[in-house]
């Protein structure tokens, strides 16, 4: 048996410990610099042991919201007659504005995906559950009845004894300053005490995780920040809740969220307890976390700041009227973890074997990350698809510390509000451009971003081939960061050619003596192909789901470029290359891409190209070197718009020429410079998968409808597992009935009355006429049903189609 070592005993570190031995692991050890005294509620020190412990469970993502139901089951689970570590008093979010009732709708509709009971209520039933709201200013809201308080040092109480019970050891006072390794495995640690040996160290240790990281040369990025929470003094009116108050429950009251104003309520017997996020963000300096803290009962603690506060109690008693009656009694400025993409850090260290960790995780999402982890670290495979948790899913400019600091002050200031899916991050913006972006400046891009890329969406310029007889159905919500050009670029590149930038699409080089066994082994196709031969393969985990997809095109004998999905796909890749003579380069950022697609694509490329594009040299799914414009390329006959065409690439230096030079020889054919709105729309079109939004690996490949990607000759990594996997869904093309409908992702599909999926993309289609989306459904779900998409709370009539609504047999893209 392996010998697990844990640091970090609060909600996530002792939360592990359970799983594991639950497992059967019994050589477990936790050590936490914080005190454990036996016999008593364990209060290290850290957040968990402040942890006001709101467990809300309803999130955007679905891995998310199963971390968060898995926690509030298992911790009820876990309720004794005298140690209450989960109270369902339930969940309710109240709005103020019209928008944030509408939200509400939109939020109900991925409880319903997620399997959670709940329900958008009145303003009636929203006093009726929180008899304190005042019910002048609440529109209505989101009442989740299984959501409820954690006590996050009963459930830390609770998860450790049973882990003791079964082998674990727990060892207070031990500050871990080293992790000890021997040629790239880690084999233990050191503490300011003693050693202690391991074979896998899993770093639990919270708003500290980057300092551990720093330990072994990982930049982990997290930043701890302050967070406002206070107590009232005692609520007359609350004497009552407290009288009916069941044992040692010190709440009846619903869990309160009042989102408008940043704000979160919780009842502490007699008092009110509220949460703040509307201050300032306060970024924590951790080199002087001991003289900040010093003069606090914990390490996690700043001083209160009372003119931060100021503007929360003065909303706090418009909600809550009763407030006015008391005052705050106690604050405190409590340390947590925000992340650039308000995700946590799971995985393992990309070069130390052995060293892993879980940590920015809410007490809500505790016990779900602690199970997937022990199943990830013991089994090699997580049981969720972890591609918003995983920590490789960052670039190195992601890692910087500005962009670090950044965008988690971002994520602080946004977490409370309505996030629409377009919305576009305000910081750190221009980081990297493709060569082709001063043009697009020009051209009036509008940009979004792509990681740390900016990418046009659309091109002002274009505004004039908008047909204006057309009513494009985008309410105010689906309009958002929209624009009619959209389905205007991508129809013009339907009947004429459209110049995409595809720079930012992520590419590497793959090269080496055992470069082809290597990727024999990872893709579910051969590439032992002739030199010149691209092909669209897929990477499987394990378990047979579908990591990622990528295209690979053989350069040479030894020489492979693939397009892949993003820097987990790298280290995926260098996870598995053991000792396999293979060097995998980055090469995104020293090339440029620009696709030219179209019926008119040959007529524009050919005149240019040093290869004859006319006769069969370069055929469909073929690449080759050549010159354009005096520039060395590489041409790529692949396209994710369904039209005939080429990715051509070349390097970064050359972009700016090879962007003109194709753009002038566009010209006189009516070329359309187009967005990445249209590349979707096409994409969606033609039935082309996106990886992480469509498929993810908790889909197999016959349930992405990918099997066409799976070679039936040679064995890869998950080749056996696909054999025993059951069909769990489907996923479908759907087209709206009424061309007025629109939806946007992640809504729930039902099918009399019972839901049977979600959409996982849509978008508008001029061609069509209608929105079309993908929706990942139930397998007695077929072609020629109709289900039912939820908007905002209205049922929309979609039809399941054929997978493919554009050139189904290929003719335009083989032209
Ligand atoms: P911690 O509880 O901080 O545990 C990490 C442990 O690691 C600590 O015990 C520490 O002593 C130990 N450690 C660190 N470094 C070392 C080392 N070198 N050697 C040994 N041990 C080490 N979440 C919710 O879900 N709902 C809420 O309502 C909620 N409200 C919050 C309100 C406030 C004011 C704050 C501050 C946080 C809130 N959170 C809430 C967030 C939540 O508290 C944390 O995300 C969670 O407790 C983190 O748990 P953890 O086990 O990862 O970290």
């Amino acid at each position: 048996q392996p010998r697990f070592l844990i640091i970090g005993a609060g909600v996530v570190g002792s939360a592990l410990a359970d799983e594991l031995t639950a497992l059967g692991y019994t050589e477990v050890t936790v050590l936490d610099r914080g005190p454990l005294a036996p016999g008593q509620t364990p209060m290290t020190g850290g957040s968990s042991s402040h942890a006001p412990g709101l467990v809300f469970q309803t999130n955007p993502s679905r891995t998310m919201a199963e971390f968060a139901r898995y926690t509030a089951t298992k911790l009820r689970s876990l309720n004794t007659a005298d140690s209450l570590c989960f109270n369902t008093v339930g969940g309710l979010e109240v709005a103020t504005t019209p928008e944030r009732l509408a939200d509400l709708h939109r939020k109900a509709g991925w409880a319903q995906v997620e399997g959670i009971e709940a329900a958008v209520v009145d303003v009636d039933e929203c006093v009726r559950l929180h008899p304190l709201i005042d019910r002048d200013i609440v529109l209505g809201g989101l009442y989740t009845p299984a959501d409820g308080l954690a006590g996050a040092p009963a459930a830390i109480g609770m998860q450790m004894r049973r882990a003791i019970d079964r082998g674990a050891t727990f060892f207070g006072g031990q500050q871990v300053i080293e992790i000890s390794q021997r040629a790239g495995v880690v084999t233990g640690v050191r503490t300011t005490e003693r050693t202690f040996e391991a074979d896998v160290v899993v770093s639990c240790a919270g708003f500290w995780g980057a300092e551990l990281g720093n330990l072994v040369g990982l930049r982990v990025p997290l930043v701890p920040m302050g967070h406002q929470y206070a107590k009232t003094t005692a609520l007359p009116v609350l004497r009552d809740h407290r009288d009916q108050a069941r044992g040692h429950a010190d709440a009846r009251l619903p869990i309160l969220r009042h989102q408008d104003a940043d704000l979160y309520y919780r009842q502490h017997g007699e008092a009110m307890g509220i949460g703040y996020y509307g201050h300032r963000p306060m970024p924590v300096d951790m080199a002087s976390i001991e003289e900040l803290t010093a003069a606090q009962p914990m390490p996690s603690m700043l001083p209160f700041t009372d003119t931060d506060f100021a503007p929360a109690w003065t909303e706090s008693m418009r909600l809550l009227p009763a407030l006015a009656e008391v005052g705050v009694v106690e604050g405190f400025n409590g340390i947590f973890s925000f992340t650039p993409d308000g995700g946590p850090m799971m995985g393992e260290h990309p070069a130390l074997s052995g060293f892993w960790l879980a940590e920015a995780v809410w007490v809500t999402h505790s016990a779900g990350v602690a199970r997937t982890m022990a199943r990830w670290i013991t089994d090699g495979t997580p049981d969720l698809d972890l591609h918003g948790c995983d920590l490789a899913r960052f670039t190195s400019s992601q890692l910087t510390a500005d962009y670090v600091a950044d965008t988690s002050a971002q994520a602080f200031v946004e977490v409370y509000d309505i996030i629409h899916p377009r919305d576009q991050r305000s910081v750190q913006r221009g980081l990297a451009r493709s060569p082709f972006h001063a043009r697009h400046v020009d051209a009036g891009a509008v940009f979004h971003t792509g990681r740390e890329w900016e990418r046009p969406a659309w091109f002002e310029s274009n505004a004039g081939m908008v047909d204006s007889d057309v009513t494009y159905p985008h309410d105010g919500w689906a309009g958002r960061n929209w624009s009619p050009i959209v389905p205007a670029e991508a129809l013009a590149t339907r009947r004429r050619v459209g110049l995409y930038d595809m720079t930012s699409l992520m590419r590497i080089e793959v090269t080496g003596a055992d470069a082809t066994n290597f990727l024999d082994r990872m893709l579910t196709r051969t590439v032992r192909r002739p030199i010149g031969t691209v092909i669209y393969a897929l990477l499987l985990d394990e378990s047979g789901g579908v990591r990622s997809d990528v295209t690979v095109a053989r350069l040479g004998e030894n020489t492979f470029q693939l397009g892949i999905n993003g820097p987990m796909d790298i280290d995926w890749l260098q996870r598995h290359r053991a000792d396999a003579d293979v060097t995998i380069t980055d090469i995104t950022a020293a090339t440029c891409c620009v696709g030219v697609w179209g019926p008119l694509a040959r007529e524009l490329v050919a005149p240019l190209c040093s290869i004859d594009l006319y006769d069969t040299t370069l055929g469909y799914y073929q690449a080759a070197r050549a010159i354009i414009g005096g520039i060395p390329v590489t041409m790529m006959r692949i396209s994710y718009v369904g039209e005939l065409g080429w990715e051509i690439y070349a390097d970064a230096a050359h972009g700016e020429l090879l962007w003109d030079t194709v753009a002038d020889a566009g010209e006189p054919l009516g070329a359309v410079w187009s967005g990445r709105g249209a590349l979707d729309v096409l994409r969606l079109e033609k039935g082309y998968r996106a990886w992480g939004t469509d498929v993810d690996a908790e889909m197999s490949p016959e349930e992405a409808g990918l099997s066409f990607a799976v070679g039936k000759k040679h064995d890869f990594l998950g080749r056996h597992a696909l054999e025993a996997r059951v069909v769990r869904s489907k996923l479908h093309t759907l087209v709206a009935r009424d061309p007025q409908a629109i939806v946007m992702g992640g809504e729930p599909v039902t099918a009399t009355g019972q839901v049977v999926g979600f959409v996982t993309s849509a978008a508008f289609s001029a061609l069509v006429g209608r929105t079309i989306c993908y929706a990942r459904l139930a397998p007695h779900l077929s072609v020629g049903d109709t289900v039912a998409v939820e908007y905002f709370g209205e049922l929309l009539d979609f039809d399941i189609t054929e997978p493919v609504l554009v050139d189904p047999e290929g003719a335009r893209v083989k032209g």
